[in-house]
């Protein structure tokens, strides 16, 4: 028997499921990655994501190879790509990972149908999370939609399973990872359609494991650090844990291991419930995909977002980090420049766009999904309904944060503002958060004043979810 591993958001050689399934129980094991033309079409030529992919691709090819593997390479639609490729192979079965994205649920629905009409098997596993589907229930077996009851669910779950955990052992069969004998070079960038972006991130599995290394070191200060994003609290894994090239199996028995014996502070927990939220949205997404598009809950759908050229206008301010509030507009330089934006900055920035700008948080959360190296959808519908207040578990719509106060809290030596609106530099600690009411000095004196006030938005925001209270 031979067969076909399709790699998708799970970039790496070790403790990977669809590997060690196919090697375990075929004679033979091909291994492909698909740049989807479908993905990569829409996407602009300078795109860090592709060239975070494209590196960790070199480093997983690489790694195979070591092993008397390889990686096959092709940039078409996958749907076509991958049956032509199991019938060009003459290969008995395709396996893959398990994505949870409805588009990619279809697609896999598409590709097994296919391999089934011309006699092949389409197996896929379980990877990407810890408990997928339904496997974390209520009591009354039914999903949840409150995080901290699921998160209990999830551990106690754990404690039962501690299998859950085992990796996935490669070794013991890598003598039958095939190498086609006309292997291709892997595509450069250029024949892809793309241009050099700097990830401005360890790529590959190498870069995760340098960068969890390195977070180990950290851990315990975690749960104070993590809040200020002047401060490198955070692990920085999110785009791995995206594209697979570290293993969450191996971040969750890492921190387990630390809690047995007492190691990782007060940090320790809470980054492990971080990785339970991660898991959190990745089932709603699954079991609600409406939230995709349109609120998790459906009453929130009757709100009225502004719109017309005023929007536009405000939303542009928003992207490109003129909006006059510093932590905002810091915070927007951070994801255009680099891809990236801390989870602090990221609550502030979607709650400014629609409890300040009074805008459809769909609008924040596609240009997130255009900029962010991490980007993934589970994640990002969760975290921009949860600031929107329209998500399950959703901050109240009542509780606006307060950009000034958050700024002056979260930055409070306005490091960070610096940072990323040099114009700035000249403010004082104090005066940085609201620079409309203090003196300015130089380049400072041109930064923009604030696109709205705070407090009348508040008010027009809490008269906007007034809907909520009509009766139905
Ligand atoms: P750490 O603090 O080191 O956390 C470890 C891991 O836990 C992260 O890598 C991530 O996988 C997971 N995690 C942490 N916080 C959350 C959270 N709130 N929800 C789900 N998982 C979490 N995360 C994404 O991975 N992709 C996104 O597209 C994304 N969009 C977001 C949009 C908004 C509006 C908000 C508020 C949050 C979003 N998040 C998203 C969650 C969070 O901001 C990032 O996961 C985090 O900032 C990544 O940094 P880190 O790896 O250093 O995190």
């Amino acid at each position: 028997k031979s067969s076909l591993v399709w790699f998708r958001r799970d970039l790496r050689a070790y403790d990977h499921a669809a590997l060690h399934h196919a090697l375990s129980s075929s004679a033979q094991v091909y291994c492909v990655f698909v740049y989807d033309s479908a993905i990569l079409a829409p996407l602009p030529r300078a795109d860090r994501r592709v060239n975070f992919i494209h590196a960790s691709i070199a480093a997983l090819d690489a790694e195979l190879r070591e092993m008397g593997g390889a990686l096959l390479v092709r940039h078409a639609d996958a749907v076509d790509a991958i049956p032509a490729l199991a019938a060009e192979l003459g290969v008995d079965a395709v396996f893959a990972n398990r994505d949870y994205e409805p588009g990619a649920i279809a697609r896999d629905a598409d590709v097994a149908a296919r391999l089934q009409a011309a006699g092949r098997a389409f197996h896929d596993f379980k990877d990407q999370v810890i408990f997928e589907k339904d496997e974390v229930l209520t009591l009354s077996a039914q999903p949840f939609s409150v995080f901290t009851p699921y998160k209990n669910a999830w551990l106690k779950r754990l404690a039962a399973h501690p299998a859950s955990l085992a990796p996935y052992e490669i070794a013991p069969w890598a003598s039958r990872l095939a190498a086609p004998l006309a292997h291709a070079p892997l595509p450069t960038l250029a024949e892809l359609g793309f241009d050099e972006a700097d990830p401005q991130v360890a790529t590959g599995m190498a870069g995760a494991a340098a960068m969890f290394d390195g977070f180990l070191e950290r851990i315990e200060q975690y749960a104070t650090a993590r809040d200020f994003p002047a401060v490198h609290g955070t692990s920085g894994l999110s785009v791995h844990l995206r594209f697979g090239t570290i293993s969450i199996r191996h971040l969750v028995r890492t921190v387990q291991a630390m809690l047995g014996y007492g190691g990782g502070g007060s940090g320790a927990p809470v980054w492990l419930s971080e990785l339970i939220w991660r898991e959190f949205y990745a089932m709603i997404l699954y079991r609600h995909p409406h939230v995709g598009e349109r609120s998790f809950k459906p009453a929130y759908d009757a709100i009225e977002w502004e719109s017309g050229p005023e929007a536009d206008e405000l939303f542009a301010a928003w992207c490109e980090g003129r909006t006059g509030y510093p932590l905002v507009d810091a915070a927007m330089a951070q994801i255009n420049q680099t891809g990236f934006m801390h989870n602090r900055l990221r609550m502030v920035t979607a709650s400014f766009l629609v409890k300040d700008l009074g805008i459809d948080w769909r609008w924040g959360e596609r240009y997130f999904a255009l900029k962010l190296i991490d980007y993934d959808m589970a994640s990002n519908t969760g975290g921009w309904q949860w600031a929107a207040s329209t998500g399950c578990d959703a901050q109240p719509y009542f509780r606006i944060f307060n950009p000034v106060t958050q700024s002056e809290r979260f930055d409070p030596e306005g490091e960070f503002i610096r940072q990323y609106i040099p114009q700035l530099a000249s403010m004082g600690r104090k005066q940085i958060h609201a620079p409309w009411l203090h003196e300015r000095k130089g380049a400072a004196r041109d930064y923009p004043a604030p696109i709205v006030a705070h407090d009348e938005a508040r008010k027009k925001t809490l008269l906007r979810f007034d809907v909520l209270k009509a009766p139905v």
